[in-house]
């Protein structure tokens, strides 16, 4: 808990970060806040993670300093490593560090307790919010720097403020870094509205490839290597895809699927809170959150498709899913033969 973290930060002195491979917003803008925390407090800090940081984060205080790495040197080769959000101590994909002091510092509702500290706040939109928290309790200074590294992990991890992990306390926190010198238009832009132009070749393709089921809520669509070489685009381009298909009225889930090797995917499940994607994607063998979650599966597409559109339509018809159904308006039923668009 926060206490023992605290106390932890208090009597050592060296310290590493990590967070999951393919980092996302959170993970290196609340890496970053804590390794900027952690040289307030002129400690010995380095930010390790397996993957490079994405584009749109580049410009974050410090992503220069974050060093790749592809496993831990020896047993005990820092007094803690700081493990950023994640589900288990496999998804930093960094061999080595179950023998290092692990300190597991987590939002998501699936995480095993593998550290040994272990400060899982499941009511925190982002690992942000958690860090922010630390920041009080050490008695950091929030320099602008930092504020602007938390911010950005708020504003990714709430969809823009648009999830419902967005809470009084969010916005709180987020009025609070504001005032501490985070720019939020300046922060969006280069998250937002700096993309490459094949970004935007690779949605179309991707959204060409739109098709719901027969409820008509639940949307799937995927980006094979060929639109990836067709868009010349990278796989960090389909980022953010998954969650377009929820700009539909009806559609309260999304299957999103990236060929990562052929008969390879990483599948992306988002819900507007109709169900649990994460009981989802850990029926598959991976986790996350209640609205968004993911898995690696292996098959060919229509395959899998078919596979994991079935375990959401169960999900959608089980009596919990039902209860959230029945608090909309009954007009906004579909009947279940709609018309269903295929291959676009
Ligand atoms: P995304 O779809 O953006 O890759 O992931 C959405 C959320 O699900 C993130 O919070 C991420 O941490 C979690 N997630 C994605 N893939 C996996 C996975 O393979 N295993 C686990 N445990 N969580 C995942
Ligand atoms: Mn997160």
């Amino acid at each position: 808990m926060l206490s023992e973290v605290v106390e932890l930060i208090d009597s050592k002195h060296r310290f590493a970060i990590t967070s999951h491979v393919r980092p996302d917003g959170d993970s290196v803008g609340s890496s970053l806040a804590l390794m900027l925390m952690l040289q307030e407090l002129n400690k010995d800090v380095v930010v390790v993670m397996r993957d490079h940081i994405p584009r749109a984060y580049q410009a974050l205080p410090g992503a220069r300093h974050v060093q790749r790495i592809n496993r831990f040197e020896r047993p005990h080769q820092y007094d803690a490593v700081f493990v950023i959000e994640c589900s288990d101590i496999d998804r930093p994909g960094l061999p080595g560090l179950s023998e290092q002091f692990v300190v597991n510092i987590d939002h998501h509702t699936t995480t095993i307790r593998f550290g040994d500290i272990n400060w899982i706040d499941s009511t925190a939109s982002a690992v942000g919010e958690m860090i922010y928290n630390l920041c009080k309790a050490t008695g950091a200074r929030v320099t602008a720097e930092i504020a602007e590294c938390i911010y950005a992990a708020l504003l990714t991890d709430t969809g823009s403020f648009h999830f419902p992990n967005t809470t009084a306390r969010t916005l709180k926190v987020a009025s609070e870094l504001i005032r501490l010198g985070a720019n939020p238009a300046r922060i969006s832009r280069a998250i937002y509205y700096s993309q490459p132009f094949s970004k935007l070749k690779l949605m179309g393709l991707a959204l060409s490839s739109l098709q719901r089921d027969q409820t008509g809520r639940i949307a799937y669509l995927a980006v094979t290597q060929q639109m990836l070489a067709l868009a010349q685009a990278t796989e960090e381009d389909a980022d953010g895809l998954a969650n377009y298909p929820l700009a539909v009225a009806d559609i309260d889930v999304v299957l999103f699927l990236k060929e990562i090797r052929p008969n390879v995917y990483r599948a992306s499940l988002r819900s507007k809170d109709a169900i649990n994607v994460a009981k989802i994607a850990e029926y598959f063998g991976g986790g996350g959150h209640r609205n968004a979650a993911g898995c690696t599966v292996e098959g060919q597409l229509e395959e899998i498709q078919r596979h994991m559109v079935e375990k959401l339509q169960e999900a959608l018809m089980s009596p919990s899913a039902l209860h959230h159904r029945s608090l909309r308006p009954l007009e906004e039923e579909r009947p279940i033969d709609a018309q269903r668009i295929d291959r676009g």
